[in-house]
């Protein structure tokens, strides 16, 4: 059977996939380490073909991206306890020819924001119920902060909520509050401000207030409406790109079974990335 003998063999699989920045900010650090691998943007429509030609050809490790993450958990032979709570596998690593999945997307938000600020018993607000809310939400209680979820459709919202054992707080109250209602960070999980999306904030500016954390986990583009409001407003900025960033880190070390060093590993991945996100904004 053909096999890879000189590379090892990673890529990101979704639909559509062409404009991934993994590819960008892993083969970046390949090189620079000097790993011999390459990673590959894989447009994949049929989730459980080609997980078993991707094995059979010798791929090492998948990153999955939208809209397969929930198929990558109900498809892989063992996943752990938090894929399995966040419901959603955006990891693979191939053990013994099966797929082992994991879910990274927890840690990239939580490692961004940490940067920034300690999480134990902060007030945190998340804005969004889609997946990512619920990977961002599961890693602020996983870190020790009071998470608080809000939504424009409500029931999502509630659902989301319970299952994580979550405060829920309906959107319309929280815009009537403003200045801040005593949250420590906000985290903007919604598409809106995605380029060519909704750019309508889902909270009033007055809501931001100086010194609040503020990260949007949209990166595209890297000043996305909410960001410019809350660095307006005094707020302490993190930029989504660095969940995008932490996550794939976090892929890596699971992969290779080493750690990446944050000099000559993390930085730079978070350079290629800079290069490609300001490379993006000219187009
Ligand atoms: P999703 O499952 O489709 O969820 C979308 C969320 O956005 C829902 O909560 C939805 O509310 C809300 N929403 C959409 N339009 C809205 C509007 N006009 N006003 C208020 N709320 C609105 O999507 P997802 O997978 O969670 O991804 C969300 C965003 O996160 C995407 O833009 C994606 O690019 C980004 N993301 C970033 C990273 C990273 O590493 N930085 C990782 C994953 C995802 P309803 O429930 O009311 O529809």
């Amino acid at each position: 059977m053909i096999q890879p003998v000189q590379t090892d063999l990673f890529a990101v699989i979704g639909h559509p996939v062409a404009h991934s920045l993994s590819p960008t900010m892993m083969n970046a650090v390949f090189r620079n380490l000097g790993i011999p691998a390459v990673y590959l943007a894989l447009d994949a429509d049929s989730l459980e073909d080609d997980l078993r030609t991707l094995a059979a050809v010798g791929f090492r490790g998948l990153s999955v991206t939208i809209p397969h993450k929930e198929s990558a958990l109900r498809l892989a032979a063992e996943v752990d306890e938090t894929a399995a709570a966040i419901g959603a596998v955006n990891t693979l690593r191939l053990q013994d020819g099966k797929w082992e999945g994991r879910n990274t997307d927890w840690i990239g938000a939580v490692e961004a924001l940490k940067r920034e600020t300690p999480l134990r018993s902060k007030k945190a607000l998340v804005i969004g119920a889609g997946g990512a809310a619920r990977a961002v939400a599961y890693g602020l209680k996983h870190e020790g902060a009071s998470t608080t979820i809000t939504n424009r459709t409500l029931s999502r919202g509630e659902d989301l909520a319970r299952a994580l054992q979550c405060e829920l707080v309906p959107l319309e109250t929280l815009a009537g509050l403003g200045d801040g209602h005593g949250f420590d960070l906000v985290v903007q999980c919604t598409s809106v401000g995605l380029a060519g999306r909704d750019s309508v904030l889902p909270l009033p500016d007055s809501f931001l207030v100086p010194g609040m954390v503020a990260m949007d986990i949209v990166y595209r583009p890297v000043w996305t409406p909410f960001l410019r409001s809350a660095a307006q407003r005094g707020c302490r900025v993190v930029k989504g790109y660095e969940m995008l960033l932490h996550q794939g880190v976090a892929q890596l070390e699971w992969w290779l079974e080493q750690t990446i060093p944050d000099q000559g590993g993390l930085q730079i991945m978070r350079s290629a990335l800079e290069k490609a996100l300001v490379h993006d904004s000219q187009d």
